[in-house]
């Protein structure tokens, strides 16, 4: 932006972008073809499942490279999508501020952008970090000026192809009741839990009663843990906020333990947000990846310091290294844990373990569960590198499809995209984060259209035969 915008000037924003977008509009014309669906209405050129940063960003970039039959759907309410609102608890974003990602080259679409619209320069340069409310805010905004076809409360529970397998039918829950809809492709941007569960120990779901016992990522409000003695179990980011807004809420104490002897203290995940990684990881050998993902996993990732510093500083806050929860019981009147020699009592656990990805655990995944190739299908790891978490990720291509497991069973699968949890072995480590959009979310627009300019390849051969492409009038010959 070459001349500052007036403070509070949201609509001046809006049209900057829409000024940009029309300066960048080149090439314009259409060029997807409608296909009609058994049902007689016409197939949605691409279904985006997932209204979060994900979901908002791949379907503004199809609708820029003239793919316009899009839906966007999302389960949750307009306003609640992502973790943002609901289970999220810190304070910032954990991510730098200078990310970049849904914007898709437009300046004017940058977070930066639309704060010092509200806030100025000033007001960007005094900012920490992201504030976690203000990037919901930012991408409700950003659906609002684009005008993003979103339908909210639309959960997917099944989809499959037609039997021609050229369409996808798709089974939705919705309060009107169940609906279904054809697209020719679809892209699952369903977040951190849409390869898989947050899974709790199962042995402590035996244990306790169910209202004394939560995930992390269940979108409870800490105040039901207020005057409790809590116990956290994980070392991760989401165990220690739950700690602060526990505490910060009225609990009496929290004790966070974990297995590991030390908190995992290095993050090469921020050094891995770089042009060449965040851009290339894709293109490394298999036993590369494989690696990565292994080393990442075995060293751990602890809270960012900000994280970190909230909790310590909270009182009522312990910390206990080497205490993995080798028993947990139920006493009648409050938890008892064991653990590396010690034991301790709680009115409340929760459970900060993160997820598993597994897509046999969705109920919308069951038909490309079926049939699609998993890492364990493709690849052996080196002796030292076996992980069996690793090996029920699916083994997406470059571009984010799901691949068959046995060759020609499922050609369909080509019309499926995904970027949750779960590609990350395949597309990043950082694949389904914010700081890996910049990279990943063209990588789906491409795959989409890819596979749709593929299915019209005869169409687009027959075009260039036989339309009428004359450019100089025929009296001009001599
Ligand atoms: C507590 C927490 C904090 C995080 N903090 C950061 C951070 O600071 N920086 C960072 O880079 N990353 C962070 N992450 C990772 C974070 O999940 C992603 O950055 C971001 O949310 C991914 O965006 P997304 O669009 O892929 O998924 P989401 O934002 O999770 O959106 C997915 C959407 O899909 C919808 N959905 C799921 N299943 C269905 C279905 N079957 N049908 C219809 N809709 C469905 C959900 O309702 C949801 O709205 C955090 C994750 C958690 C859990």
């Amino acid at each position: 932006m070459d001349t500052p915008l007036p403070l509070n000037d949201l609509p001046a924003l809006e049209r900057q972008i829409a000024r940009e977008l029309d300066i960048l509009a080149y090439p314009t014309p259409d060029w997807v073809a409608p296909v009609t669906a058994p049902d007689g209405t016409v197939a949605l050129d691409c279904a985006v499942i997932g209204a979060g940063q994900y979901g908002l960003t791949i379907a503004a970039g199809l609708r820029r490279e003239r793919v316009a039959r899009i839906g966007v759907f999302d389960g949750a309410d307009a306003g609640r999508e992502g973790p943002w609102m609901t289970f999220a608890r810190m304070a910032m974003l954990r991510t730098p501020k200078t990310l970049t990602g849904p914007d898709l080259g437009l300046p004017s679409l940058s977070f930066r952008a639309w704060w010092e619209a509200q806030h100025g320069p000033d007001g960007w340069e005094a900012m920490f970090r992201i504030p976690r409310t203000a990037w919901m805010e930012y991408l409700n905004w950003y659906r609002r000026a684009l005008d993003l076809p979103v339908r909210n409360g639309w959960r997917l529970v099944s989809l499959e192809p037609t039997a021609d397998d050229q369409l996808l039918r798709l089974g939705f829950e919705t309060q009107e009741g169940p609906r279904f809809l054809f697209a020719r492709t679809c892209v699952l941007a369903t977040g951190a839990v849409g390869s898989g569960v947050f899974s709790i120990p199962e042995p402590i779901v035996r244990a306790l009663p169910s209202d004394r016992l939560h995930h992390a990522n269940d979108p409870f409000d800490p105040a039901i843990l207020a005057g409790k003695r809590v116990g956290i179990l994980g070392a991760g980011a989401s165990a220690f906020d739950i700690a602060t807004s526990a505490l910060r809420a009225g609990a009496l104490s929290a004790d966070l333990c974990f297995r590991r002897d030390v908190l995992p203290t290095t993050n090469p995940r921020r050094w891995m947000e770089n042009a060449g990684y965040l851009a290339h990881y894709v293109d490394l050998p298999d036993a590369r990846k494989w690696a990565t993902m292994h080393r990442l996993l075995t060293i751990g990732q602890g809270p960012p310091k900000p994280t970190f510093d909230a909790a310590a500083a909270t009182p009522g806050f312990s910390m206990h290294a080497g205490t993995p929860w080798e028993t947990v019981r139920w006493t009648g009147s409050d938890i008892e844990v064991t653990g590396g020699g010690r034991t301790f009592h709680f009115d409340s656990v929760v459970v900060a373990t993160g997820m598993r990805v597994d897509l046999r655990q969705r109920p919308e995944m069951a038909a490309v569960a079926d049939q699609a190739a998993l890492w364990s299908d493709r690849y052996v790891p080196a002796t030292g590198e076996e992980n069996d978490a690793l090996g029920r990720f699916p083994y997406l291509d470059r571009l984010g499809a799901f691949r068959e497991r046995a060759a020609g069973s499922a050609p369909w699968l080509s019309r499926v995209l995904t970027v949750t949890r779960g590609a990350t072995l395949s597309l990043g480590p950082v694949a389904a984060s914010n700081s890996g959009m910049k990279y990943i979310a063209p990588r789906l627009i491409e795959g989409v259209k890819r596979r749709l300019f593929l299915d019209q390849e005869r169409q687009t051969w027959d075009d260039l035969l036989h339309r009428d492409h004359a450019e100089l009038p025929a009296e001009a010959m001599p």
